[in-house]
């Protein structure tokens, strides 16, 4: 029997209904051998729903923020980051790789797991993974990714990636890694530019159907399928967006001097709005502050700058944090507080209902999650609640309405579908895998823990 080993691929942007819709037409047959064999789940990511963050509770169990990064873009207060750059953080284009160095060092990563026994390709989040097991690796595919993704060219993007997957495939082969994680993200690219159901997010589905297909032969053929988990997952959904409210330019009409991507040199701002995924938003407020107030604190000065924005129809709901156990979230009309400490989550509503769930009191994770499932919001109570009181998060955590995203300037393809918010749309996605599982996982930080049980796993044992 050899080493067990996990492969986990990632089909960007995948919605549960895109690989049913794909599985029952016959389009992806290996894709649908692994529901057979494992079953088809449905879980909740992360609060932003948005690629490269919501790699982070996969490759470290923990909720993103928790771990250093709250966003797809975000705002230091602290200014560790460079005066240059504005203090400002963006994953999308150069800064990608700086991930790995914002992510809290205590925090170990599924690639500490594998000591070194690790194959990546275009896995963003990094720490751990030594240089040689970076498949992406190289001054030449780097000016190549760069072209594609400047260019906003769905097509160059899927030939890159096509050749990425033969030497993913290849080396997974030759080098039996014990842990190998690669991602495919073609088919969100497809969704942004075409939709989530369109023929385009397809044909990337069949090349993960044709990836999974391969790394089963293979591992067949060497004797390594029996002690193999091969995992197949998304790592956010998608929705149609008709409307554009860019977010940084109300605030700018409101006479409210604002930082925001991509011109972020400093200068006299007093607020800052990082954009995540399009549907997210982290507001900052008062830059001149190193250390993040409690709402309550801010309220008086900000609120009747801010009220009237936070009122448009673009804004789904709104989150901020009232102490270190307490968050308020709210829409237009609606206001709730979710507590959470040693004794659990609570959910209590003062005006409205925004979260549409019963109210609750002491409930374990497991139990708010179920409560929430079912609801627009799917595990809202603890992305709120992780997500909101972070040392590096917003002073105001924007989710935006369904069909609505909050950035219209500077967008280099013009996009028809997004995520990033807090609504079922964006938060649900699939997960298959080539054996039955002893637990259902419920959130995509679970499968750290499905990881890290085989990494650990003695010889001899599947
Ligand atoms: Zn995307």
């Amino acid at each position: 029997m050899t080493e067990p080993s996990v492969v986990i691929i990632v089909a960007d942007g995948l919605r549960p209904d895109t690989l049913d819709r794909a599985i029952a037409s016959g389009l992806v047959p290996e894709l649908a051998a692994l529901r057979a064999a494992g079953g088809r789940h449905v879980l909740t990511t992360t609060f932003p729903s948005v690629t490269g963050v919501a790699y982070v509770p996969i490759l470290t169990g923990r909720h993103p923020a928790a771990a250093g990064v709250p966003g797809l873009r975000w705002y230091d207060r602290a200014r560790g980051l460079p005066a240059l750059l504005g203090h400002s953080r963006s994953y999308v284009g150069l800064q990608m790789r700086r991930i790995d160095h914002d992510l809290d060092p205590a925090v170990p990563t599924a690639w500490d797991l594998a000591r070194g026994s690790a194959l990546g390709s275009m896995a963003m989040v990094t720490r751990g993974l030594p240089v040689r097991g970076r498949v992406e690796h190289g001054w030449r595919f780097a000016t190549r990714a760069l072209g594609a993704h400047l260019a906003g060219s769905v097509e160059r993007w899927s030939a890159l990636e096509s050749e990425l997957a033969g030497r993913f495939v290849d080396r997974v082969r030759r080098e039996r890694p014990r842990f190998a994680f690669a991602t495919l993200t073609t088919g969100d690219k497809a969704a942004h530019a075409e939709g989530a159901g369109s023929a385009a997010v397809l044909a990337s589905l069949q090349r993960v159907d044709q990836i999974a297909r391969q790394v089963r032969t293979d591992a067949e053929h060497d004797g390594r399928w029996a002690s193999m988990h091969l995992y197949v997952i998304s790592d956010h959904g998608h929705a149609p967006v008709q409307r554009h409210f860019d977010l940084a330019d109300a605030l700018r009409e409101a006479g409210v001097r604002v930082r925001s991507h991509p011109w972020t040199v400093p200068d006299r701002s007093e607020a800052a709005v990082m954009v995540s995924g399009n549907s997210m938003a982290h507001v900052y407020l008062g830059l001149e502050g190193r250390a993040r107030l409690p709402w309550p604190s801010m309220r008086s000065s900000w609120g009747p700058r801010i009220d009237d924005i936070l009122a448009h129809p673009a804004i789904g709901l709104v989150a901020t944090s009232l102490s270190s156990s307490e968050v308020a979230v709210g829409d237009g009309n609606a206001r709730a507080v979710i507590r959470f400490g040693e004794h659990g989550y609570s959910y209590r509503t003062e005006r409205g209902n925004p979260l549409a769930i019963e109210p609750f009191e002491d409930q374990c994770p497991q139990a708010v999650h179920e409560r929430t499932m079912e609801s627009p919001y799917p595990d809202s109570i603890e992305q709120l609640a992780s997500l909101t009181p972070a040392p590096r998060s917003g002073d105001v955590i924007v989710s935006a309405a369904p069909g609505w995203d909050l950035r219209q300037r500077y967008e280099p393809i013009a996009h028809v579908s997004s995520h990033g918010a807090l609504h079922a749309a964006h938060m649900l996605v699939p997960f298959l895998a080539n054996r039955p599982l002893a637990v259902s996982p419920r959130r995509t930080a679970d499968l750290f823990g499905l990881v890290r049980e085989v990494l650990d796993a003695p010889k001899g044992r599947p």
